[in-house]
């Protein structure tokens, strides 16, 4: 593992406005832009990374909420390509907690000295294909332009966050707070009247927190979420150990799974067993916690029938923790399969709803009429508060490369070839946009496995294409059309199986107005992603297209 060689980056206190040039450029500082700028550097590209926010981190340098919390094991959920690094760090919890997370976030960045090559505090405002010379030409908001042959967007599913569709939301005079936008310093809710919107795996976080710290606590639920236990625990040094011995065979089983992680998954069809088994396995499930459940039987994304019965044995659950019978029938979800939204892991969510400062808001049979000065205002009333909490989620997916230009051939932008929905290629490559790159792409696995084993694989991928460039004295790589609507319609077929398509959620864009709607990732699981992936470079990426350098065609 090599170190830095001499930064390639400006000084941020410098703004050149002549166009520097770089052999490839790089949106984001999450987990993906971070390993893509030490990919590329290794391979001895000169290269330039931007990132909106003040550090590199991604969603864990935004999510600073109280109680934000991987509910990946944190075994899982990190890098694995460097097996120096798995030697060094050391996780002190099965799920680290947001700031453990930057902590590791930052040690990777030291060890292998990844900050010179970003420009932090910069967000870029277009990206543009141009033809004559076979450069992006991307702009920042400081002013500058950058040139280079190749463009990665390691801009995430998860990087535009999304107020909620409430008329009055900057009326409100009390302090409002975005999940995703958390301020650095510790928020004080001690004797304050709290108020969170949303009750996703947002949501059920903040309010197991700040439950217990508040003077009274208003929960706005529109859509209850399955939450199963997390059962958190401290690493014990044997346990790191024997993990730190065994990483090979740990990230080889996670690269083989349909999630990316080391969770054992079963084969069993549900109706296999007999009911009692099926209680058994499921009580064992529950006792184990993490997503334990979701990995106890083979087809609950497949067979309603079963996935009713899973739902049923959570609904039950939520009844025998919680005292009050209308605040417990309330946080049971119904009339979507469990799984279908994303699962979330909590430690006392649900007893939470016990304490006698805990209120919770049912906004489906009161539903939310506005954000006044002074509160919220459901049908039956105002509702006074000091601290509102939007945790209400992100434009998902697609947010963040439709949020700036991004224009290929012809003067076609992304935006407008994703107007009926995102297509792509595996999304990590877009037909019309030559050497455009993304990671966890929107037809990728991308929220459905582990984001930083499909960083890994998807960087990897981006760099195996580039030296088959380089190695045919290629300038240009493109999917045809042929080869996108093909892994589309592998997409789409994989996906009408899947019962993910029966909730109203992120995943499949119905959170934000006017978008188009339908589920786009790949739901055939990290493994089969990663087998499709594999066949251009084995057959000499027979459906892409490629252009020669300028000077060959000149010649
Ligand atoms: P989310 O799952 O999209 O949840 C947003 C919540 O806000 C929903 O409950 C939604 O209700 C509610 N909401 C939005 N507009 C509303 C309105 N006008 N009135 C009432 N309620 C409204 O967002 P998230 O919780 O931030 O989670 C997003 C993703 O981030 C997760 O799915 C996960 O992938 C990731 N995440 C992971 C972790 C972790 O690893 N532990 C933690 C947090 C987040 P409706 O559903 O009714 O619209």
């Amino acid at each position: 593992m090599a170190l830095a060689s001499t930064p390639s980056s400006s000084s941020p206190q410098s703004p050149s406005t002549s166009p520097q040039r770089r052999d490839i450029l790089i949106v984001g500082g999450g987990f993906g832009g971070m390993y893509a700028v030490y990919k590329f550097r290794e391979m001895g590209l000169q290269l330039q990374a931007f990132e909106a926010g003040g550090d590199v981190g991604g969603v864990w340098y935004w999510n600073r909420y109280p109680g934000a919390r991987v509910d990946l094991p944190s075994i899982d959920y990190s890098y694995s390509f460097s097996p120096e690094i798995e030697q060094e760090w050391t996780w002190s919890e099965q799920f680290a907690a947001q700031p453990e997370l930057l902590r590791y976030i930052d040690f990777v960045a030291k060890r292998l000295d990844l900050r010179p090559h970003f420009q932090f505090n910069t967000r870029v405002t277009s990206a543009t294909w141009d033809e004559s010379r076979q450069l992006w030409v991307v702009k920042t908001d400081r002013g500058e332009t950058y040139e280079a042959p190749y463009c990665v967007m390691a801009t995430g599913p998860l990087s535009i966050p999304k107020e909620p569709d409430i008329p009055g939301v900057k009326r409100f005079k009390g302090r409002l707070l975005h999940s995703a936008r958390w301020p650095h310093e510790p928020v004080d809710f001690t004797g304050k009247r709290v108020g969170v919107i949303g009750t996703g795996s947002t949501g059920i976080q903040v309010v197991q927190d700040v439950g217990p710290q508040a003077g009274e606590l208003f929960v706005f639920q529109r859509t209850p979420s399955f939450t199963m236990p997390m059962r958190n625990e401290t690493l014990t040094p044997e346990y790191v150990d024997e993990v730190k011995r065994n990483y090979a065979g740990i990230r080889e089983i996670a690269r083989s799974s349909t999630v990316g992680g080391s969770r054992p998954q079963s084969t069993r069809a549900f109706f296999s067993v007999t009911p009692n088994q099926r209680r058994v396995l499921l009580e064992d499930a529950w006792k184990q916690g993490g997503l334990s459940m979701l990995g106890t039987f083979a087809d609950l994304m497949v067979n309603a029938e079963a996935n009713e019965h899973v739902a049923e044995f959570v609904r039950g659950k939520i009844g025998e923790v919680v005292k009050d019978p209308k605040t417990a029938e309330a946080l049971k979800p119904k009339g979507y399969p469990i799984f279908a939204r994303r699962p979330c892991l909590d430690t006392s969510y649900y007893e939470t709803y016990n304490l006698p400062n805990v209120h919770l808001v049912d906004c489906i049979t009161d539903p939310i009429v506005e954000i006044t000065e002074k509160g919220v205002r459901n049908e039956s009333g105002e509702t006074e508060l000091d601290i509102l909490i939007l945790a209400t989620g992100y434009d998902g997916l697609t947010g963040a490369m439709m949020a700036f230009d991004v224009t290929g051939r012809d003067g076609r932008t992304v935006r407008q070839k994703w107007q009926d929905g995102p297509r792509s290629t595996f999304g990590l490559m877009l037909e019309g946009f030559p050497n455009l790159f993304m990671t966890t792409g929107p037809n990728g696995p991308s929220a459905l496995a582990n984001i930083i084993r499909i960083s890994e694989h998807d960087v990897d991928w981006i760099a195996d294409a580039i030296t088959h460039l380089k190695k045919n004295g290629l300038a240009t790589i493109e999917p045809t059309v042929q080869a996108e609507d093909a892994w589309m319609e592998i997409v789409r077929g994989i996906a009408q199986r899947s019962l993910i398509n029966k909730a109203k959620t992120w995943w499949v864009g119905a959170n934000v107005k006017d978008k188009p709607q339908g589920l786009t990732m790949f739901t055939g699981g990290f493994l089969k992603y990663r087998e499709y992936c594999a066949v251009p470079s084995a057959n000499g990426y027979r459906d892409f297209q490629f252009e020669p350098q300028m000077e060959a065609v000149a010649a």
